[in-house]
């Protein structure tokens, strides 16, 4: 192929430039994608691709008008693209090219989507990582630092809950290939490579210093905590390279960890579907259950809420307080709502304005919402149960005046329906500026002189048939009738002959003509440059939107549960230290929705901390458990709960481990999943955690599973000392609760009469031992033949099971059993006695026909027992073995 020339040869030679994924170049009053670009493009957004050929080549291209590019840019980027822009510049020899910004899934200002959009960065620092996270769009900006025994999963932890858009690896995480393919596996995010050198620990904090000043890091507490001032340095380094302007919004730094966190790793989120179900919908959700916000910006907030629980019993109860107050004022509450309705995204608008790209229209939008926020705090302040509630604090802690103040300069500065473009005029309201009026005066008279020409034209010479009028090709011009066509003065300049009509114009119309453009030019000049200053003092005042908006998003997410609360009947559960968990009549918070639900009560406390949940399958223990988890978690948001009452004691972590069904689908061995992630509940959860586990070794042989649920039992209990609850189908667990303290057994009543298993749904005290597996399955269809034959093989395991049983007073001993004391299995029906360790299947088969061991096996086995290894000497213990052996081969 010829070296391509002209402006493909421009468009490759910028190509070359950036790593972007995507090229849009100006060419006059188009962007053009070339070459594999503009299929690429084509095929994203349905368009015709045309041929532009070039020095004997042939090339691709697909173009947007310049004035459409926007929503051509959002719907590339948002389906992970990263484009880059290359904007067209007058220059004194014609006009030259240069990339002037990269749109990026993480950058992405215009964004359709109301859910936060997040870049983040991720870097290793030692045994730890270090996370940044921000979102241009509303100018969040969050930072921390993870490391513990399983640093990776904690930061898998955290990308999960940001759910980024985009991710950028810092040079150590670029080089794990295992690690990126887990954060692809995690999030949706497009992963960039970008500089390495913007993850230099003295660039990034010098970075860090410029955005937030000299000691912000310090006062945040991240100052010496380099992993997190690489991630926060290198994305914001990002930003401003991108050129996306949006660094102006970022204004805050906030960190979080410590005593106030709750540790809900990725698994848990999913597991408890807090804002996706497990089949990863968004309806069926928590989120989607409980959020009746009426904005954007309180939307995001309680989902935030969602994900980030809290500790803090006073911001708790501070919530608390407010929802109390918001469901017993339901006349104001409806108010409230009402006006929130009314809010425009402020924290967006506020980074629109700040990166240069909000237009009139949305300056009218700031002025309005601005102006809710005194209306929200005159609803609340005129009703008494609001006032006196923290609600109050809420809107103070925003500039109320301020906000009045700014609302009332825009709207006096703007007209009430301003044009989308800001360059053409049309903006600004008479009297905002003296130049401005100026322009407009003039432009007025000499429009006003045109559209009283014809007037003046006729009256002085006589002609009837005579207009003024304008069109693209011909400016101005005065056209008379074909009959009066001779009667024209003579200084009327003939310009076109149609076909009843002659076309003219005069000096003094071509003259005012210029005027009108002039002006024009003039007004949409001036008035551009006003927008401009004003959209920068609004920039200025950035944070005072992200408070305001900050202030109407909490009204809005507290109104929300307290709607919810309404609505549904739920109760405020009462906030306590320590560790009891007692609910009265509680429900769960999504299936109480769509099933008329059988209430149960729970009662856990300091002395009744491992409950085992045993029941037939499809009862209800999984519901069951996962409603005190999700409980707990709404009590640790502020929110109201679904209980007749509730005292929960606050938890610092939430662990869940459940059916690994998606995981499963990602090939990922069911077992190993279900291993690790016991293995990290295991290694986080604290005396102060609430752990969940819903079966545990189901996924290997009968006797590993029940060994490791056992031993897992035993270590929570002695150990980790976590509020936990345990569903399990080994029923053989049961009797654990007599011999450890502060275990208990509850289960899932279902009602057995004539071989019909009715499900009741109540949860009583003590085991249970029966699964109505069978039942199940006949539900399910499988066929007859099969169904009736486990019903004769499970009644033949009861049998001998009883027979057994009876067996220790005396009968031969037919089968294995498992004492539930050892937590090993014996031989059955010798009482105390002999024991056969079983690791497996094979030695209890062993045992089971034990009674058949050959006497000359017996006989080696009874000098293995009485032969005492310490006092006999070395040479001779390895021949009395090769002895033995000889014996049993021989047999
Ligand atoms: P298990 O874990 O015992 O197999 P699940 O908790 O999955 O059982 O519940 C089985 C079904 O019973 C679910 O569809 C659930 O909606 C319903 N269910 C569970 N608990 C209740 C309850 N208390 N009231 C009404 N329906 C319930």
């Amino acid at each position: 192929m010829t070296e391509a020339t002209g402006i493909v040869g421009e468009f490759l030679a910028l190509k070359e430039e950036t790593d972007a994924d995507l090229l849009a170049m100006q060419c006059g009053d188009f962007y053009e994608f070339f070459d594999e670009d503009a299929e690429t493009v084509a095929d994203e957004l349905d368009l015709k691709v045309s041929q532009k050929s070039s020095h004997g080549s042939s090339y691709p291209m697909a173009g947007v008008p310049v004035d459409d590019l926007t929503p051509y840019l959002t719907a590339l980027v948002e389906r992970g693209y990263r484009v880059a822009v290359a904007d067209q510049h007058e220059t004194a020899d014609g006009h030259e090219r240069a990339i002037t910004r990269v749109v990026t899934p993480g950058t992405l200002i215009e964004t359709t989507d109301d859910d936060a959009q997040y870049l983040a960065a991720v870097v290793r620092e030692g045994d730890g990582y270090g996370v940044a996270a921000a979102d241009v769009t509303t100018g969040q900006f969050f930072v921390t630092s993870v490391e513990d025994d399983d640093s990776e999963g904690a930061l898998l932890t955290e990308l999960y809950k940001f759910d980024p858009a985009e991710v950028l690896p810092g040079p150590d995480v670029r080089a794990d290939e295992a690690l990126l393919d887990r954060i692809r596996e995690r999030t949706t995010a497009t992963l960039t490579l970008h500089a390495a050198e913007s993850f230099a620990p003295g660039r990034a904090r010098h970075t860090v210093r410029e955005q937030f000043g000299d000691d912000t890091a310090e006062s945040v507490g991240i100052d010496d905590d380099e992993a997190a001032i690489r991630a926060a340095g290198a994305v914001l380094a990002y930003v401003e390279e991108t050129g996306q302007g949006a660094l102006a919004s970022v204004t805050r730094l906030q960190t979080y960890s410590g005593s106030d966190h709750v540790e809900l790793d990725a698994t848990t989120q999913r597991n408890l579907e807090l804002t996706e179900t497990m089949q990863g919908d968004r309806s069926g959700s928590l989120f989607a259950t409980i959020d009746h916000t009426v904005t954007s910006a309180g939307g995001r907030l309680l989902q935030q809420w969602l994900v980030r629980p809290r500790r803090s019993r006073a911001e708790l109860q501070r919530r608390q307080s407010a929802v109390a107050a918001l469901a017993e004022a339901a006349m104001a509450r409806e108010e409230l709502r009402e006006v929130l309705d009314g809010a425009y995204d402020l924290e967006r608008l506020a980074s629109r304005a700040a990166s240069g790209s909000a237009d009139a229209g949305d300056l009218l939008r700031v002025a309005e919402t601005l102006a809710l926020l005194p209306r929200a705090a005159e609803v609340i302040d005129g009703t008494e149960r609001l006032a006196e509630s923290p609600l109050s604090e809420i809107v103070a802690g925003a500039d109320r005046e301020a906000a009045a103040d700014l609302a009332a300069e825009l709207d006096a500065a703007l007209t009430e329906d301003p044009p989308g473009t800001v360059t053409q005029g049309g903006l600004f309201r008479r009297g905002y500026d003296d130049e401005l009026d100026e322009i407009i005066e003039q432009h007025e008279a000499a429009k006003e002189w045109i559209e009283t020409l014809d007037q003046r034209e006729k009256e002085r010479h006589g002609i009837t048939h005579l207009q003024v009028d304008r069109n693209k090709t011909d400016g101005y011009y005065i056209q008379v009738g074909k009959s009066e066509a001779d009667d024209v003065p003579e200084e009327y300049e003939a310009i076109k002959t149609l076909k009843n009509s002659e076309r003219f114009t005069i000096p003094e119309l071509e003259a005012k003509e210029r005027e009108i453009l002039r002006l024009e030019e003039q007004r949409g000049d001036l008035e551009y440059e006003l927008f401009r200053d004003l959209r920068e003092r609004v920039a200025e005042r950035a944070t005072l939107l992200q408070d305001v908006g900050r202030a109407l998003a909490e009204l809005d997410a507290l109104g929300s549960l307290a709607t919810h609360a309404v609505r549904n009947d739920w109760t405020r559960p009462e906030l306590v230290e320590g560790r009891d968990l007692n609910i009265r009549q509680g429900r769960h918070p999504v299936v109480e929705q769509t099933t008329s639900f059988v209430p149960n009560d729970l009662a856990m406390d300091d002395d009744r901390r491992f409950l085992i949940v045993t029941g037939p399958n499809m009862s209800g223990k999984s519901t069951y458990m996962r409603q005190a988890a999700l409980i707990t978690l709404l009590a640790q948001i502020g929110s109201f709960v679904p209980a007749e009452s509730a005292r929960v004691g606050l938890v610092d972590g939430i662990f869940t481990r459940v059916g690994a069904l998606d995981e499963l689908a990602q090939g990922r061995s069911t077992f190993m999943v279900e291993m690790q992630e016991l293995s990290n509940i295991l290694h986080s959860a604290t005396d102060e955690s609430l752990v969940i586990l819903d079966e545990v070794g189901r996924g290997t042989a009968t006797y590993d599973g029940i060994s490791i649920a056992w031993a897992a039992t035993e270590y929570i209990h002695n150990q980790v000392r976590a509020k936990t609850l345990f569903a399990t189908h080994y029923h053989e667990l049961t009797g654990l609760a007599d011999h450890l303290e502060r275990v208990a057994n509850v289960h899932v009543a279902a009602d057995e009469s004539d071989g019909d298993v009715t499900f009741l749904r109540t949860v009583r005290e003590g085991p249970t031992d029966r699964s109505y597996g069978i039942h199940v399955a006949d539900l399910a269809g499988v066929p007859d033949p099969v169904v009736d034959r486990s019903r004769d093989v499970l009644e033949r395991l009861r049998e001998e099971k009883a027979i057994e049983a009876k067996g220790s007073g005396g009968g031969e001993p037919v089968q294995a059993v498992f004492d539930l004391s050892s937590g090993s299995f014996q031989q059955g029906g010798e009482s105390g006695g002999e024991r056969a360790t079983a690791d497996g299947g094979a030695a209890a088969e062993a045992d089971a026909d034990g009674a058949a061991l050959d006497p000359e096996a017996e006989a080696v086995l009874d000098q293995l027992r009485d032969l005492d290894v310490n006092e006999t000497p070395p040479v001779e213990l390895l021949s009395t073995v090769q002895e033995w052996q000889k014996r049993i081969d021989e047999d």
